[in-house]
């Protein structure tokens, strides 16, 4: 293939923004490459030459300038043959005579690319994303397998070869291996245990514990311990490594939570966990201070077999087979809303964060977060300002409906607007809301009717995410009115620092390890 075909895909793919578009032409360009090309033409798309740094600074590139061909002639092996010898060579001006004959031979869109490919502009994480739903595409392969390929060989490159030439047996070669950790599979938010239940069906549920992730990997007495990260942290968590090593099993990956617990079997707060967790510890003295224990919640792997394409209920029979009884994660398996409502109540009581409902016929989406796995906290609730309302449509026609709710903010004396809501609202509060509002209405554009900031309401929500759209940088996720508190000024509304705390403490993006 002509590297001026390949530089043409990747603008089209730029110019577009639909994924799907850019999945199909990427997969209609794969099914164009010889079996040589494939590796160079992904890595290219991906930004990276597969002969990683050449050893050319930015500016040289820029130097190497003469005229440029008036027709597209590089092929894409000539293109990689040509970029190894530059990559060969040490001295800096055979390098720069290699260059330039190279961008004399390219045209002037060919050389932009090659300057973007060279200096690492192209690089796009994004592609490589979308590079696994084209190979899929152009090899009939699930996606999630090409996924779990790509991650076990680190990069997509070789999985996209071994893919194109050799079909799904080519995938074999990348399998899950012992102490090499795997992404961990992540989870999505549900507003409650009703919507998880609807969402799911049948669903596992599980406490949620508030501590650090592990992976650990055991072969005879070898046990390594993987952070939420990757990062090995098996030093700092001796009583995880004998716990594992006493497992009758000869090998396994397990997945799960570790945690400080107090004496009486409630958990320590996170931030007391995470002190185990330190950089220069002295390990046995803060140990015996705040001992771990070890909750199991997944098994990828056990004795000589990888689980991760199982299903869920399979992988946990598999792990209550193998771990002691008090390690394994309190759990229920239910289709029933009002049971998982009992079993939420149950984890909060006991001190835990909530609880996380599973398909049990999933398999382990190693590095991804989907329906699968959904988180449900607890709801946590904030006195807020209604600032706005918007008039309702459908049903809730002639009524306003959407509230736009905002923090007191002491330091302007003004409102931060956190998101809107129009969840929660009985007829009659409805009824009430539009009459009252329209007495304090101060602007409005025949749509959203703009308040004094005067009324509070009860929000309940189960989460603040950062958001880009909101001038505090924070949204409120799931927001439902509670109730109106109409023994509440706006003046004792909750501020704005009592919502930044929240999000500190509570928000998704808070950094585990
Ligand atoms: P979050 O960090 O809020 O997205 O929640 C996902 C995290 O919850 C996981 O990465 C685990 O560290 C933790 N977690 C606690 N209990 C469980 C459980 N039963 N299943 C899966 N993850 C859990």
């Amino acid at each position: 293939m002509r590297l001026s075909e390949l530089v043409e895909t990747s603008a089209r793919i730029a110019a577009t923004s639909r994924r799907t578009e850019k999945s199909a032409l990427l997969a209609d360009l794969l099914r164009r490459l010889a079996g040589g090309e494939v590796a160079i033409a992904v890595s290219y798309l991906c930004g990276e030459p597969p002969q990683g740094k050449i050893g050319i600074a930015y500016r040289s590139l820029r130097d190497a300038t003469g005229d440029a061909a008036a027709v597209p002639s590089l092929e894409l092996l000539d293109v990689d043959r040509r970029l190894g010898e530059i990559s060969a060579v040490s001295s800096r001006s055979n390098k720069l005579d290699l260059l330039r004959s190279l961008t004399a031979a390219a045209t002037p869109t060919e050389r932009r690319f090659l300057a973007g490919l060279l200096t690492g502009e192209l690089r796009q994480g994004a592609l490589e994303g979308l590079m696994a739903g084209a190979v899929a595409r152009a090899t009939g392969i699930p996606p999630d397998r090409i996924r779990r390929a790509s991650m076990m060989a680190g990069t997509i490159v070789p999985v996209a070869c071994a893919a194109l030439e050799r079909g799904s047996e080519g995938l074999e070669q990348f399998q899950v291996k012992l102490f090499q950790p795997v992404q961990p599979m992540l989870a999505n938010t549900a507003e409650g245990p009703a919507e998880a239940i609807a969402e799911l069906g049948q669903a596992a549920l599980e406490f949620k514990l508030d501590g650090a992730r592990i992976q650990v990997h055991k072969s005879g007495d070898a046990v390594a311990v993987y952070s939420r990260g990757q990062n090995e942290v098996t030093a700092a968590v001796p009583e995880v490594v004998e716990i594992v090593r006493a497992m009758p099993a000869r090998e396994l990956i397990l997945d799960g939570e570790v945690l400080s617990l107090l004496p009486d079997g409630r958990p320590r707060p996170f931030q007391v966990t995470m002190r185990r967790f330190g950089r220069k510890l002295d390990v046995e003295r803060v140990r015996a201070e705040l001992p771990l224990t070890p909750f199991w919640f997944d098994l990828l792997y056990a004795d000589g077999g990888a689980l991760l394409d199982e299903p869920q209920a399979k992988r946990f029979a598999e792990l209550e087979r193998v771990s002691p009884a008090g390690l394994v994660i309190p759990h229920a398996v239910t289709s029933d809303s009002a049971r998982a409502q009992e079993f939420l109540r149950d984890a909060l009581e006991r001190g835990h964060e909530g609880i996380m409902a599973k398909s049990v016929a999933a398999s382990y989406e190693a590095g991804s977060r989907g329906q699968n796995w959904l988180k449900i906290k607890q709801a946590r609730t904030l006195d807020l300002v209604i600032l706005a309302a918007e008039w309702g449509s459908g049903r809730r026609k002639g009524w306003l409906s959407n509230l736009h709710l905002g923090a007191r903010d002491p330091a302007t004396g003004g409102f931060v607007m956190l998101g809107k809501t129009f969840k929660g609202l009985t007829d009659e509060m409805l009824a009430w809301q539009t009459e009252e509002f329209q007495k304090i209405a101060v602007a409005g554009d025949g749509y959203t009717v703009h308040l004094e900031p005067k009324i509070v309401a009860e929000i309940a929500f189960n989460e603040i995410q950062a958001s880009p759209v909101y001038p505090g940088g924070m949204a409120l996720r799931f927001a439902r009115v509670k109730r109106y508190r109409g023994d509440k000024s706006a003046a004792a509304a909750d501020t704005i620092e009592t919502v930044r705390s929240y999000f500190a403490a509570f928000s998704t993006s808070t950094a585990k390890t």
